[in-house]
């Protein structure tokens, strides 16, 4: 049976949740699950993911934390060399983004960055679709069997992998160090709290359409006082009236709330791209042919700051 190499990541000692919606793609495409675990501490919560089949974790590979991409790579390279996989499925993150392509350059393997979807042929080949020129074309992309192929799958597309109940075995690999590391990771800057919309059940999202940055409170206090979150296309962002964690799109996040309403926001593909699957879309829009109708369960050819006011009063 072919395996499917999972490369774990970690924030502040935990699984994040992109590495538990890597779990769920690999049992999208079928095999056995493999989760390769490089800084310690993550085997006993990798283990405990529904779907994974064997915990595989690498002793003395990290050392200088998960920045350390050169020993990382090392790693990476000695659990496919253990597990043999067919497909290696790591975050599209900054950290694996970092040292991946070299793995695969180094295998001579087959290379996906930002994949969107992934399923088996007919003849059991791996199908990747990624988006490219800003989200304008989604190439499907073949992967030729025979060597390991890497994929860096985009976060918030699959669900995060629930609880299995019962743990999976773990193995230990020794992997020694590969020399002193040539990079200094000074520091990881998180986002602010209260702006993780990947987990959002309900986002009000904001658009070029609220005219003027004083406007923005409107929907801010809105969001706050209905307990959801706020998000917004780029052009806000752009202009500084928002930070970069609430940008929904291709070049910000990928959510998938239940519900989704887009206030004065036009629907550009680039942002279509990050909220597309939202259960329900609900769209407030001054002009009829905007696009993002088009996608909408729900329009309202309306003001927005007319409508935001209203809301107010009823809250
Ligand atoms: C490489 C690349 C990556 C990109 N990545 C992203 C991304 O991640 N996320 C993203 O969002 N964009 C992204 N963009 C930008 C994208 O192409 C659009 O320019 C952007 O999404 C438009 O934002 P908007 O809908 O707020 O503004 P606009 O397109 O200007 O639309 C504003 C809308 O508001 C409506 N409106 C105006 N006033 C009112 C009112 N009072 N009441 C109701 N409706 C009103 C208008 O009718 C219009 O439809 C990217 C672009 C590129 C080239």
């Amino acid at each position: 049976m072919n395996a499917i190499l999972v490369v774990a990541e970690q924030l502040d000692g935990e699984l994040t949740e992109a590495t538990k919606e890597l779990v769920t793609a690999a049992r999208t495409i079928g095999g056995r699950v493999v989760v390769g675990i490089i800084e310690p501490g993550l085997e006993e919560a990798a283990a405990l993911m529904d779907g994974v089949d064997l915990v595989v974790r690498v002793d003395g590979g990290s050392g200088t934390g998960d920045f350390d991409h050169e020993q990382r790579a090392h790693s990476v390279r000695v659990l496919i060399d253990h597990v043999s996989p067919d497909t290696v499925l790591l975050a599209w993150s900054i950290r694996s983004a970092s040292y991946a392509p070299a793995v695969a350059e180094e295998l001579d393997a087959a290379y996906v960055a930002d994949a969107i979807s992934l399923a088996r042929g007919d003849d059991g080949t791996l199908v990747a679709v990624r988006s490219m020129y800003a989200g304008k074309v989604h190439a499907e992309l073949e992967l030729a069997s025979g060597v390991p192929a890497i994929v860096l799958v985009r976060p918030g597309v699959w669900a995060g992998a629930g609880d299995a109940g019962s743990a999976a075995a773990v193995e230990t690999l020794e992997v020694p160090r590969v020399g002193e590391s040539r990079v200094r990771h000074r520091e990881y800057v998180l986002p602010a709290p209260g702006v993780d919309l990947t987990q959002a059940d309900v986002i009000f999202a904001i658009g070029r359409g609220v005219g003027a940055e004083e406007n923005i409170a409107l929907f801010s206090e809105l969001a706050q006082s209905m307990g959801v979150l706020l998000g917004s296309s780029r052009p806000l962002v752009d202009v500084g009236w928002l930070p970069s964690a609430h940008q929904v799109g291709q070049t910000g996040v990928t959510v998938k709330p239940k519900v989704y309403v887009a206030f004065g926001i036009s629907g550009a593909l680039q942002h279509v791209a990050g909220m597309k699957d939202s259960k329900m879309v609900v769209a407030v829009n001054t002009d009829p042919t905007a696009p993002i109708f088009g996608i909408a369960d729900v329009g309202y050819n309306a003001d927005i700051l007319e409508v935001a006011a209203c809301m107010r009063e009823l809250v």
